[in-house]
């Protein structure tokens, strides 16, 4: 046995992470996911660390119609749906997101993560470009790995090197531009309007992964592309349900019919991994007809979000300006910031309120932070709590 000698190396690797500080461990959570959690060791707390925007995820209506669905489509489909068939919610789905969001065609994938990672290969070859954002998420990167594409990075959300790049893959059959709706370390909105002139005038193809935007952001919770108008100018867009749509999981891409024909035929993660659970097709359905229907929730999230920016701003805290419920509390002005963070993400917890730390290496040096999240469901009272510790702490750690 071989056991020994690999367990050694993998040892050395994981020590190595833990001294770079990259070493990640999990949190357990005992109850269901909400504003107030139960977590092993610190007990009930209030969670501003989910993705959960409109506090769908322990939805007491949500579940209901899940348990109907589940009673008439059971539980699982034990199948890849080019092989046994797929249920007419899946197709129904399909349609209704494709509806939502104004294109021709949708196809489901077990998660964003898959979407984007089945996307590239498909539909671009050897003769095409592909041209990305520096801090394109991980689904992104490796998706474009898989294709045989010539790759292309232009800084992060910068129209003159995006341009610049342009310029240089001129020769390309397809130029493909993707990027995030939302980055997610800063919860900063993508500069969709300038990319949009760029892909016109270089005429290029436009893939936007609004993960952290789709049915939240943008007046009628469209996402990025609404909120910037420019939905009819963008051809791709990638997104999920495990984050604002319920939570559970699954991702999508749609976009016009031919590509996703083209997916459908030959996206690896769709022909040879099973279906979405019933469950989740059924109720996202669900999901999208009460966005579609009340804007409660969104409004509930903006005017708990403006709040908490508000109230933080006024407290002295320095935050990253924006309209998004990710909203990160700045550290790197001060000193020993990357421990700083951490100490304060511990005190936190500690009183209560559960929201995380980042620091070097998983931030650039200097910009260490606590990224909070906030949710339609937390209460205003809950809001106003998470501002109070944080102005404890910050009194505290002398950060204020
Ligand atoms: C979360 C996220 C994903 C992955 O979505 P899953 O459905 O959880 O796999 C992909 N892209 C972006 C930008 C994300 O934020």
């Amino acid at each position: 046995m071989y056991t020994e000698k690999f367990r050694d190396i993998l040892r050395s690797s994981l020590e190595k992470a833990e001294e770079n500080g990259t070493f990640k461990r999990e949190r357990v959570i005992t109850s269901r996911q909400g504003t107030s959690v139960a977590v092993e060791q610190s007990g009930e707390v209030l969670n501003f660390c989910a993705n959960n925007y409109l506090g769908l995820s322990g939805n007491q209506r949500l579940v209901a119609i899940a348990c109907e669905i589940l009673e008439e489509r059971g539980y699982g489909l034990s199948s890849v749906r080019f092989i046994c068939g797929t249920q007419d919610i899946h197709k129904e789905l399909e349609r209704k997101i494709s509806g939502f969001l104004g294109k021709e065609d949708t196809i489901l994938y077990s998660s964003c993560f898959d979407a984007n990672g089945g996307l590239f290969e498909p539909l671009l070859t050897d003769a095409d470009a592909i041209i990305s954002d520096q801090l394109n998420h991980a689904s992104i990167i490796d998706g474009i790995r898989l294709c045989k594409a010539k790759r292309y990075r232009y800084s992060h959300a910068d129209l003159e090197d995006l341009e610049a790049v342009l310029i240089h893959a001129r020769g390309a059959r397809i130029k493909a531009i993707v990027t995030d709706g939302v980055f997610s370390m800063d919860g900063e909105i993508a500069p969709l309007p300038g990319i949009c002139d760029l892909a016109e005038e270089y005429g290029a193809l436009l893939i936007v992964d609004d993960s952290h935007a789709t049915g939240f952001i943008g007046e009628s919770g469209r996402g990025s592309v609404e909120y910037h108008g420019v939905t009819e100018r963008v051809d791709i867009v990638t997104s999920t349900f495990g984050k604002a749509l319920g939570g559970a999981s699954g991702g999508f891409t749609t976009g016009p019919a031919e590509a996703i024909e083209m997916l459908r035929q030959r996206s690896r993660p769709y022909l040879f991994s099973n279906t979405l659970a019933p469950v989740i097709a059924g109720t996202t359905l669900a999901v999208i007809d009460m966005i579609e229907k009340s804007s409660e929730e969104r409004d509930r999230l903006r005017d708990n979000q403006r709040r908490f920016r508000r109230k933080m701003t006024d407290a002295g805290f320095r935050i990253i300006k924006g309209d998004h419920p990710i909203v990160p509390v700045l550290f790197g002005h001060l000193p020993d910031d990357a421990a700083l963070a951490q100490r304060f993400a511990d005190e936190l917890l500690r009183k209560g309120i559960y929201a995380i730390g980042f620091f070097y290496p998983v931030v650039p040096n200097g910009e260490s932070r606590i990224r909070v999240q906030i949710s339609a469901a937390h209460t205003t009272q809950q809001v106003d709590t998470c501002v109070e510790v944080f102005i404890d702490v910050g009194k505290m750690l002398g950060v204020l």
